[in-house]
């Protein structure tokens, strides 16, 4: 049968919805303007005929489709999040539709040292004669994650309108302040009452994530004898002194984000404060493997220890914090949750790509929270920046393949 997508007019309508997160402010969400475009998406599933979707007072919205089987289905969760990058500005998002894209580097309006490569993004040369959405040069388009509520909107849309497609339970769940790293703080999980869980937050067209590092972090604080400089003669031990020792002695070809890649892990140091009594270095762990952040641990004190006997009367102290842990370790016991969405993929006739994200997600936490989450593209690219875009029929494809999803839930239930 004939459907019209929305997705793409909703998308063009929420772009221009300022909802940049702040990660400086305390409140909950970040900003008061996020719940701008939540409410406006509470307004539309309820003229849609959904009738129980409300916003929380944390600024989540959850609503619910209701199960349309005879049989007990497990219940899908879709979740998005409103909230745009810190990085670059959402304020006055101009987007543009570029119909039937021509191969050729698109420069922006508004800003023409601001284009858009082919070079430097090479998915655009598979994008040729799609409809490709850019900001206009001076904003970011917001496509991470307007892209993912705009599919969810759609998703809901054909669901309501077409009775025929059958389907259990289905969840929707938005979020504030993932950007910040904040975006599920708040959920409720047993309001929420779902089974299984996809994010709607990932890039290319067939891409499906089930796998995040694992994180901790880790705070070395080295402690000197502090002594008035005009009497210190063999009495001083500078700390700030042993902490730059410390940080010359990290491997410089290995074992750092700038020099490893694929399925390697690193340590990464983000801040550095001192005094001469006392020097901390804040570090990231990463690895895809939780048993490596122990030799990575391990390696890094092996080298603050180094550091501290170069300069007797010195001492250290290490302190691990555990931050995420790969969704994997969860994601395994719930074969279906992949399974399901390559047979969608299939069906919505789209290759299936297993991805890795060198990062963390909203589903990693989830995952950990007793929701199994894996993510699934939308076709935003180029996230965070002036030069991100989006294709019209990725973002088809992406509702397409939610469509075929539930349904390839309800025939295996
Ligand atoms: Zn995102």
């Amino acid at each position: 049968m004939f459907y019209r997508h929305t997705v793409a007019d909703r998308f063009l309508e929420y772009v221009k919805i300022d909802t940049q997160s702040d990660p400086h402010s305390a409140t909950i969400p970040s900003t008061e303007k996020q719940k701008n475009l939540s409410r406006r998406l509470v307004d539309e599933l309820r003229d849609m005929g959904i009738a129980d979707a409300h916003l929380d007072e944390w600024g989540y919205v959850y609503a619910t489709i209701p199960s349309n089987s005879e049989k007990p289905v497990p219940v899908i969760c879709f979740c998005s999040h409103v909230d745009t990058s810190p990085d670059c500005s959402g304020k006055d998002v101009k987007p543009i539709v570029h119909r039937k894209y021509d191969g050729n580097d698109i420069v922006l309006p508004d800003d023409l040292s601001q284009v858009i490569t082919t070079k430097e993004h090479p998915y655009l040369r598979e994008k040729i004669g799609e409809d490709i959405i850019t900001a206009s040069g001076k904003t970011l388009l917001g496509a991470d994650d307007k892209a993912g509520i705009a599919i969810i909107m759609d998703l809901a849309n054909y669901l309501i309108t077409n009775a025929a497609i059958k389907h259990g339970t289905i969840k929707i769940l938005f979020t504030p302040d993932e950007e910040i790293g904040r975006g599920v703080n708040k959920v409720d999980i047993k309001k929420l009452g779902a089974d299984v869980g996809y994010t709607l937050d990932g890039a290319k067209r067939g891409s499906y994530t089930d796998e995040t590092f694992s994180a901790d972090g880790v705070v070395v604080t080295f402690f000197g004898v502090s002594i008035h400089p005009g009497y210190a003669k063999d009495k001083l031990v500078n700390a700030i002194k042993v902490a730059g020792t410390f940080l010359d002695l990290l491997p410089k070809n290995d074992f750092s984000p700038e020099t490893t890649g694929l399925r390697e892990g690193f340590v990464h140091p983000v801040h550095v404060e001192g005094m001469t009594e006392k020097a901390a270095v804040e570090f990231i762990v990463r690895d895809f493997d939780t048993k490596n952040l122990l030799k990575h641990e391990s390696r890094l004190e092996e080298i603050a220890k180094l550091a501290v006997s170069r300069y007797p009367g010195a001492s250290y102290t290490f302190d691990v914090h555990e931050q995420y842990r790969n969704m994997k370790e969860v994601l395994v016991k719930y074969p279906q949750i992949g399974e399901n969405v390559v047979e969608a993929m299939q069906r919505a006739g789209i290759t299936f790509h297993r991805e890795s994200a060198r990062g963390g997600t909203d589903g990693s936490r989830l995952s950990f929270m007793g929701l199994p989450c894996a993510d699934i593209f939308t076709g935003e690219m180029a996230y965070h920046g002036k030069q991100e875009y989006v294709s019209i029929q990725d973002m088809q494809k992406s509702v397409e393949v939610l469509i075929h999803l539930v349904q390839v839930w309800e025939e295996r239930s």
